[in-house]
């Protein structure tokens, strides 16, 4: 592609870093914030600036918030004794969707993969161990997605959990396998939390 301006092209080159954005795209997406009002673009350059600066991982969940302990760990009327494991954020948002969830999560950061040199310790598994060391823990729900990198993920965690004196579910699958829990639609999302299933019987099957 050739640029008539440098500047154009560097704004175009960053664009097109961003996953699913081609170059083409980033061309049309760079050419639309030059002709809104400059106003507007200051408002997104603003938005992105303060997201990187300001947020925070919350200190229990490790869900994104804005404080260092995220409301849902933070509200009272949740139930402490139950805790969902969920890759990231976007599954958070999914289940709070479905209002048939009063627990809280622990939000891992992604999943073991060791194509992608993801590890365990890449992840907040051992603070999870940690959280149910303390003993206020009762059920653990495994949400992650029916991926071979979710199954390794839940397996790896059952078994550090071998002595603990825990309950382990996981929500049942009308999500079918390799979805994502975020496309599953609210319904059958609240309805496999509500009817979820002993770990054993899943792995047994
Ligand atoms: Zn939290």
């Amino acid at each position: 592609m050739e640029f008539s301006s440098k500047l154009l092209e560097n704004a175009v080159y960053e664009v097109s870093q961003l996953p699913g954005i081609g170059k083409r795209t980033a061309l049309r997406l760079v050419l639309h914030l030059l002709r809104q009002p400059e106003s507007q673009t200051l408002q997104l350059i603003t938005a992105l600036g303060n997201l990187r600066a300001e947020i925070k991982f919350c200190k229990s969940c490790h869900n994104i918030s804005d404080v260092e302990i995220c409301e849902i760990c933070s509200n009272p009327l949740r139930n402490k004794e139950i805790v969902c494991i969920v890759e990231d954020v976007r599954d958070v948002m999914a289940i709070e969707n479905t209002g048939h969830y009063k627990g809280l999560y622990h939000v891992l950061g992604g999943k073991i993969s060791p194509l992608d040199g993801i590890g365990p310790h890449d992840l907040t598994i051992e603070a999870l161990i940690k959280k149910v060391k303390e003993g206020t823990v009762k059920e653990l729900i495994f949400a992650l997605s029916a991926t071979m990198e979710g199954d390794t993920t839940n397996f790896y965690i059952y078994k550090q959990l071998n002595g603990f004196d825990v309950k382990t579910t996981t929500i049942a699958r009308g999500i079918g396998v390799n979805d994502e829990l975020e496309y599953a639609d609210e319904v059958t999302l609240g309805r496999s939390i509500l009817h979820r299933i002993p770990f054993e019987n899943a792995i047994k099957s």
